[in-house]
């Protein structure tokens, strides 16, 4: 019987082991993709026409449903007893899928950077190309310089905004001033966990709101923030390709769906591949 027929035990702590523990936590994926804002069939298109190996396919559903080997699989589900849950990297927390995917601070100094690095790259790419900027053919040699200059914009990339005024939040992914039609878009790009999508886009329009204030009245430009919020293993909010349509270069958020899917992979397979 296929898992989501199954019928489901009535559990109350994501963490009580046995397979119970197990499907609460698959549920937890499966709940978020019902909600109103996700858009379940941009969500899902990945696997008819993202043209992914197939093995890699079944590793990110797997992810999804939290059936990888994670220390804390091993452990609450499988049933080793001599698999500490927490070791492997931080050693703080239960190693889950969630955890390793968005919350391990080991993985926070680079990891996390690099996945989401990825997908803003090659936005920045995109737009150097809509603007006639010299570049590599390929996105993925594509090496963002800090700031890049043409007669009609200046693309600075992640890289801090010099303010009067102090202000915490002050270095999007990329800054793109367009001298021509005076206006600025400050775009930063997000892939946290899937579950954790729901108040991302909100999360950075406040973020970015005393920049915007700052940034407009030093620069004279009309200033935009621009979320763009991709859920680790996937999930497109109904609300995104709004977000992205106002990026130059044409976006497509299925490219940027499946380069944040292959990052994901990619770190995925690498921890759980260390000893
Ligand atoms: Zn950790």
């Amino acid at each position: 019987m296929p898992a989501e027929q199954r019928p489901r035990p009535n559990t109350r702590v994501a963490n009580s082991s046995g397979p119970s523990g197990n499907q609460k936590l698959q549920g937890k994926y499966r709940q978020r993709m019902k909600q109103a804002d996700v858009d379940q069939d941009r969500t899902h298109r990945w696997l008819k026409s993202a043209g992914l190996k197939v093995e890699t396919e079944g590793f990110i559903i797997a992810a999804q449903d939290q059936s990888l080997p994670t220390r804390w699989y091993q452990r609450n589900i499988l049933k080793k007893p001599d698999v500490d849950p927490k070791r492997r990297l931080c050693g703080r927390f239960d190693e889950t899928i969630g955890h390793l995917v968005s919350g391990c601070p080991e993985l926070a100094k680079t990891e996390y950077i690099h996945c989401n690095n990825k997908a803003a790259a090659h936005m920045h790419w995109k737009i150097c190309k809509e603007f006639g900027i010299e570049g590599k053919e390929r996105w993925y040699e594509h090496e963002p310089k800090t700031v890049t200059e043409s007669d009609s914009v200046t693309i600075l990339w992640d890289m801090p905004i010099h303010t009067e005024r102090t202000i915490a939040a002050k270095r999007p992914d990329i800054v793109l001033k367009n001298k021509k039609d005076k206006t600025c878009l400050l775009i930063d790009m997000t892939t946290p966990l899937d579950t954790n999508t729901l108040f991302k886009t909100t999360e950075k329009l406040t973020k970015y709101k005393d920049l915007e204030i700052e940034v407009e009245r030093m620069w004279g430009l009309k200033i935009t923030t621009v979320p763009v919020v991709m859920g680790a293993l996937g999930t497109i909010k109904k609300d995104m390709e709004s977000y992205s349509n106002k990026i130059p270069g044409n976006i497509n958020i299925h490219e940027l769906q499946k380069i944040t899917l292959l990052s994901t992979t990619h770190l995925l397979r690498r921890v759980l591949s260390i000893k």
